[in-house]
This record gives C-alpha cells, sequence and structure tokens, in this order.
C-alpha cells in the first residue's frame, strides 16, 4: 500500500518523466475510474492536446498540472490502497489490470493499474483544487508543514485516542499507514495503544522528531515495497528503505536498540502491530 513515502517518490519521479510532455491520446479501460466524469469520453476528450506540467502532492493525492503548475488545472490521481503508476514504452504489452493509459506525443506511457473500487483519476479546476487543498489543510504533512512540536502536543492533547490509531488517521497525519505508524512509534519509544494525550513534553518531542525523521529517510530511499502486492515505483523498481525498517514484520528478532525480541499484536479488524515490549512505553 503506498503510504506517504511511497507517494512523494511517484510524485518526484512524475515531475521527471512525464513534465513537458504532451497528451496524445486517452484510453480508459475501467470506466470506474473516471466516476467523477460523465463518461470515459468527457476525461478523454478534457486531457487530449494537454500539456503535462510540474507534480504537486496533497497528502494521498497525486496532481499533474495541466498546461503549467497544478494551481489551475491538474489531473489528479488517487491510487487508493493498492494503486500503481508506471511509465513504459507504447509498444509494451498492456498489463491486465491496466485501468487507463495516457500515451505521449513523443513517445512513452503512463499507466495506471489496480486503482480498485477506491482509487481514481480525474480533471479538476481551479475551484476544485482550492476545495482539495482545504480537505487536506487540517491534516500534518511531515514533508510540506515545518510543524513545532509545541503544536504537534497541543494536537495530540485535543484528541483521546491511541497513538497508533491516531497516526494512521488521515485528518490527523496525511499518508501514514501500518508500516509507518510502527516504524514513527519504535523510533519515537513510544507503544502503540498510548493515549493521545497522556505523552509528556520530552515524548511529544520524540514523536515529533520521529515523524519528520522516519518520513523523510523513506523517501531517501524512495519507500518500501512490502507484502504481496509491494508498492513499485514508476518504473517498477523497489523502494530501498525496507533494510531499515525497525519493526515492521521483524516479530521475534530482536530490537535494534535493546536486544528484545519483538512483539507482533493483532488488533482489531485484522489490523497487527510490530513494536518493543521493553523499549517502547
Ligand atoms: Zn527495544
Amino acid at each position: 500500500m503506498p503510504e506517504l513515502p511511497e507517494v512523494e517518490t511517484l510524485r518526484q519521479d512524475l515531475d521527471k518523466e512525464v513534465g513537458g510532455r504532451k497528451v496524445k491520446a486517452v484510453e480508459v479501460r475501467a470506466a470506474k475510474v473516471v466516476r467523477r466524469h460523465r463518461n470515459r469520453k468527457e476525461f478523454s476528450d478534457r486531457l487530449l492536446g494537454r500539456k503535462l506540467g510540474t507534480a504537486a502532492r496533497l497528502g494521498n493525492l497525486l496532481l499533474i498540472g495541466l498546461d503549467g503548475g497544478p494551481e489551475t488545472a491538474a489531473l489528479v490521481i488517487d491510487l487508493g490502497p493498492g494503486g500503481r503508476l508506471l511509465k513504459q514504452r507504447s509498444a509494451a504489452p498492456v498489463d491486465r489490470q491496466t485501468d487507463a493509459v495516457l500515451s505521449f506525443s513523443v513517445g512513452g506511457d503512463l499507466r495506471a493499474l489496480d486503482l480498485g473500487d477506491q482509487g481514481e483519476l480525474f480533471l479538476a479546476g481551479q475551484e476544485e483544487l482550492e476545495e482539495l487543498a482545504e480537505r487536506w489543510r487540517a491534516a500534518i504533512d511531515p514533508l510540506a508543514d515545518a510543524l513545532a512540536w509545541q503544536a504537534l502536543g497541543a494536537r495530540l492533547g485535543a484528541r483521546q485516542e491511541k497513538l497508533r490509531a491516531l497516526l494512521m488517521d488521515p485528518a490527523f497525519v496525511a499518508g501514514i499507514g501500518p508500516v509507518y505508524a510502527d516504524e514513527i512509534l519504535w523510533s519515537g519509544g513510544l507503544r502503540w495503544d498510548r493515549d493521545s494525550d497522556s505523552l509528556t513534553a520530552q515524548e511529544v518531542r520524540r514523536l515529533h522528531r520521529a515523524i519528520q525523521e522516519v518520513v523523510q529517510e523513506a523517501v531517501r530511499l524512495r519507500g518500501v515495497s512490502v507484502g504481496d502486492t509491494p508498492w513499485l515505483d514508476l518504473h517498477g523498481g523497489k523502494g530501498e528503505f525496507e533494510p531499515q525498517l525497525s519493526v515492521y514484520q521483524r516479530d521475534g528478532q530482536p530490537c535494534r536498540r535493546c536486544r528484545t525480541p519483538l512483539v507482533l499484536e493483532r488488533l482489531q479488524r485484522g489490523q497487527t502491530t510490530y513494536y518493543c515490549p521493553k523499549c517502547q512505553s
């Protein structure tokens, strides 16, 4: 599942690989992925002949500017839980799971795969873009916001939730899922089930640092590709953060900090969490 570092990696790739390219053909293979539009043709017609611009990110959404920056008009991509984007040669065989293909006039395709029922593509004008930005404004974006630890503390104190659930709430922090939630909590020395309003000032500072450090390091290493359907980058390559994982899927192995065997705990709704029973408190 793409979390914030993976989406940011895609943003960087898109900026390099599709920025400046003109859309020559659009093929929507699954109508449901353009469900905000009247039909596939309306989506395709609005995109044809447009030049893709800068790529931006709004939480977990990818925005590619049309005929310029993404402020006035953009192609918005929501990958959902398992979506992928691939930049391929136009001659490459089209994978069965492909939902949409954008072909460029100078060659090459941008393909969207596995968007499922939750992922989608849509074209947004200035007004819709402002609405989207408004919706994401409340959430902390560790890559975009210079949030002071005191402000994080105030936000934690205003909520009464278990820390891990809160980190994974997209209205609280953008783009944190099960992998980075566990990594951040280990890095901050905090247990998954701590109440968010029970942290001392020192613990808030540790959590604040952990959020920044884990996410930034994961972006530097181009994300992580784990699980049954691992996330892949725009070229189909894997992220390089996996060897840096401290707890995720390392149950039974010694904690990198205190050598205690790490624990896997099953939570509600089929969720699991990995943590150190000794140095996370
Ligand atoms: Zn430990």
